[in-house]
């Protein structure tokens, strides 16, 4: 099993937690929040603009994430490193925890680990950080509590373009994903993807089942279109309508 951790002195630590005792209902999430790669695994074989394109992190959710932690004085934990290293959101069983390739690109890196390489991955970046989700939900079982999950989406995939501007995507706890939409429907201007462009799947999903549904919290992920957040203008005016919306059905969710 593994033997040392796979982040040195001089890497950053697993996740980031912002505003911590932050007194909203919210508590926001954000799986996919940078493309760093501990010091010790390089660039895995990849070039800087291959990592900071979305198949290494999801551009612009983390600062959407930051902004709407402020606007709904919400606790913020945000994973510290790229997907490619591993993937918070995958289940670890499932072949895209490591993934060897992404969007047809591949990662040299990930093509020769041993099972202590993937141990240490899991046990130095994906555990502290649902540790940390954890602990900071378990520090709220006697208060109310939404999870929003931020992610961000290319505009298309496998050649096929993904009209929606966002994406609100839920399961068994559904209702405050159809407030959600009800609310940003009323901008008539945009085009909002229920469970699109990603459904929840046990197969390909890992936070919102595992610390949300497993304690019948109302969640939603929300996906927004990466071309929708190439500027800080954008990036501020989803963050604020986020906020809006959702302070506006706030006092239904419960
Ligand atoms: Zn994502």
């Amino acid at each position: 099993m593994t033997s040392s951790s796979l982040l040195s002195e001089f890497d950053l630590p697993a996740f980031e937690l912002h505003n911590a005792k932050g007194s909203g209902n919210v508590v926001l999430i954000c799986d996919h929040a940078s493309h760093r790669v501990p010091i010790q695994l390089g660039t895995l074989g990849l070039t800087i603009d291959q990592l900071t394109e979305h198949i290494g992190w999801d551009p612009g959710a983390a600062e959407v994430a930051l902004q709407l932690s402020a606007l709904l004085d919400a606790p913020l934990l945000m994973s510290g490193y790229s997907r490619l290293v591993i993937d918070c959101n995958r289940p670890l069983q499932n072949a895209e925890s490591i993934a060897v390739e992404s969007a047809g690109i591949a990662v040299p890196g990930n093509l020769t680990l041993t099972g202590e390489d993937r141990a240490r991955r899991i046990e130095s970046l994906f555990k502290p950080y649902h540790h940390a989700i954890e602990e900071l939900l378990d520090g709220r079982i006697d208060r109310p509590t939404v999870v929003l999950s931020i992610h961000s989406f290319s505009p298309s995939l496998n050649g096929q373009s993904r009209p929606w501007h966002i994406g609100i995507s839920a399961r068994y706890n559904i209702r405050l994903a159809q407030l959600m939409i009800a609310e940003l429907s009323r901008n008539t201007s945009l085009k909002i993807g229920d469970n699109q462009p990603y459904a929840i799947e046990d197969e390909f999903d890992y936070s919102l089942p595992a610390h949300a549904e497993s304690r019948g919290l109302p969640a939603v992920m929300i996906e927004i279109r990466q071309d929708g957040l190439s500027t800080a203008t954008d990036i501020s005016g989803w963050a604020s309508r986020l906020a809006a919306s959702y302070q506006q059905i706030e006092s239904e969710v419960f």
